[in-house]
């Protein structure tokens, strides 16, 4: 206890983190909110970020800023890294690697899950996944190049391999990139480039199973599989994405049959998520159990076998089939906020029940589906149910208005007005001016390169 009051310390300022910290801002409690990063980020529309229709300030907001006027709560920034459940202390780093302890009576860990490529951690040094804003940027700097890079070339198969971009993983997130690249392909880009026809640019989607977004019912799958070939998406179902490099992908059927190879010089990797270190680090301190991902085994509470002062949320908390959206993460929160409260009032505290409000994905421009229970809703009823809900769940009053507004312009015209990417700057070797270090072909050596510079 630290002056009477019980210190709670939420680690993750997630939808998980976010939403409880919130519900215990005024109460009688000290929370400290940990966060590896500075801000709480609004995962879903990474995707409009990387592809330049928001910026990162739309998606994002400091946390220091959500909680200034929460006196008892602090926010703090630093990656926890180990955990004593007997002291009941973590450790964090600071970005400039020293490390300092939090004491905590109630630990609430909602650090959420980051990209797996299932063993395969050399495929990301060739396809980016989407978790983070590092991502969306990295993403954003590679689409547009590749454009770039096209255009500098002559007709052949080095510049169709720019022009070719792959996505694996039939998710939303998956679905909701490869529409885009389309979208911005054949309307932002259609008339910028004089060498290159944009519209021309492929992109192939991979995904195991039958269909795109499985978690959609059929009805509402086919109708995104439609609009998908309307734009111009290759649907690639069925297959599993067995190797990436350089040059492309590699496939192998499912059912069977021989690899296939697709050249594209840009590939994203969508396909899955697995547990962030802290939480399986964790797992193992406190010897309980997780799942393949990760996911740490909890009671109906919501907390640790053993430990009911530690409770896991939001992505992280495995049971029952919890699903790895938003809103179980939103809703985790809230419960054990309200189990703190409950507590501190002298009353027992209540099992989580999820309750699922549906789920929605962007196809295209006037293109979405969402489904809530018995509702489907597809085409432009979905789209602006679709925004509805995406903006109502926004952090920030300002960021749904700018937000709104940069919709609205982007609707009206074809502009994204979030395009500008980085490349280094000259002279500072530590900046790499090709995206990727390795991909830079190797100097020669000095007397060779003045003969290819004079020749
Ligand atoms: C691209 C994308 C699109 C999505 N679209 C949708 C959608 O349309 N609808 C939907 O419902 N869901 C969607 N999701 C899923 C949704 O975003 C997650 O379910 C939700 O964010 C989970 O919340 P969380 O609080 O568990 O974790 P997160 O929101 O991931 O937050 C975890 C936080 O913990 C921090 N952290 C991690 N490790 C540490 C550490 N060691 N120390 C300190 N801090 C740490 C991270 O910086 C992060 O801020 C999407 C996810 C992605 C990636």
């Amino acid at each position: 206890m630290n002056n009477g009051r019980k210190r709670v310390l939420i680690i993750g300022g997630g939808f998980g983190g976010l939403f409880c910290a919130r519900r215990l801002g005024g109460t009688d409690v000290e929370v400290t909110l940990l966060d590896r990063s500075a801000g709480h980020l609004f995962q879903p529309l990474l995707y409009q970020c990387a592809t330049g229709t928001l910026s990162i300030g739309h998606i994002s907001r400091p946390l220091r800023e959500e909680f200034a006027r929460h006196r008892n709560v602090t926010t703090l920034l630093g990656e926890a890294i180990d955990i004593d459940p007997e002291s009941r202390r973590v450790t964090a780093r600071r970005p400039d690697e020293t490390t300092f302890t939090l004491d905590y009576d109630v630990l609430v860990v909602a650090a959420g899950m980051q990209q797996s490529y299932f063993g395969n951690e050399h495929f990301a040094q060739w396809a980016p996944g989407m978790k983070t804003i590092d991502d969306a940027l990295n993403i954003r700097q590679r689409v547009f190049t590749a454009f770039e890079i096209a255009e500098t070339l002559p007709p052949g198969p080095e510049r169709d391999g720019w022009l070719t971009f792959a996505v694996a993983g039939g998710g939303p997130t998956g679905v909701e990139l490869a529409g885009q690249i389309r979208e911005m392909a054949t309307r932002t880009l259609a008339h910028e480039f004089h060498s290159i026809e944009p519209e021309e640019a492929r992109v192939l989607l991979f995904d195991g199973g039958e269909r795109v977004l499985k978690t959609f019912c059929p009805e509402l799958g086919e109708t995104a599989t439609e609009s998908l070939q309307r734009l111009g998406v290759e649907l690639h179902m069925g297959v599993r994405v067995t190797d990436v490099d350089r040059d492309g992908v590699t496939i192998s059927p499912k059912d069977g049959g021989p690899d296939e190879q697709y050249p594209a010089r840009t590939v994203l990797w969508t396909a899955g998520v697995e547990a962030v270190p802290f939480a399986r680090h964790i797992a193992q301190v406190l010897g309980v159990k997780s799942d393949r991902s990760g996911r740490i085994d909890v009671g109906s509470d919501l907390s640790v076998a053993g430990y009911p002062e530690i409770f896991v949320i939001g992505d992280l908390a495995g049971r029952e089939q919890l699903p790895g959206v938003a809103e179980n993460a939103m809703q985790g929160g809230l419960h054990v906020a309200s189990c703190i409260r409950r507590e501190l009032a002298g009353k027992p505290r209540r099992p989580y029940r999820y309750r699922d409000l549906g789920s929605a994905a962007y196809i295209a421009r006037g293109q979405a589906i969402l489904q809530v229970g018995p509702v489907k809703l597809a085409g432009l009823l979905g789209w602006l149910a679709w925004g509805f809900v995406h903006i109502a769940f926004l952090t920030g009053v300002s960021n749904r208005i700018s937000t709104v507004s940069t919709w609205l312009v982007t609707i009206a015209r074809a502009t994204r007005y979030h395009r500008a990417f980085m490349l280094g700057a000259t002279g500072r070797p530590e900046q790499h001016y090709t995206w990727t270090e390795w991909d830079a072909p190797t100097p020669p050596p000095p007397n060779e390169r003045s003969e290819a510079d004079s020749g």
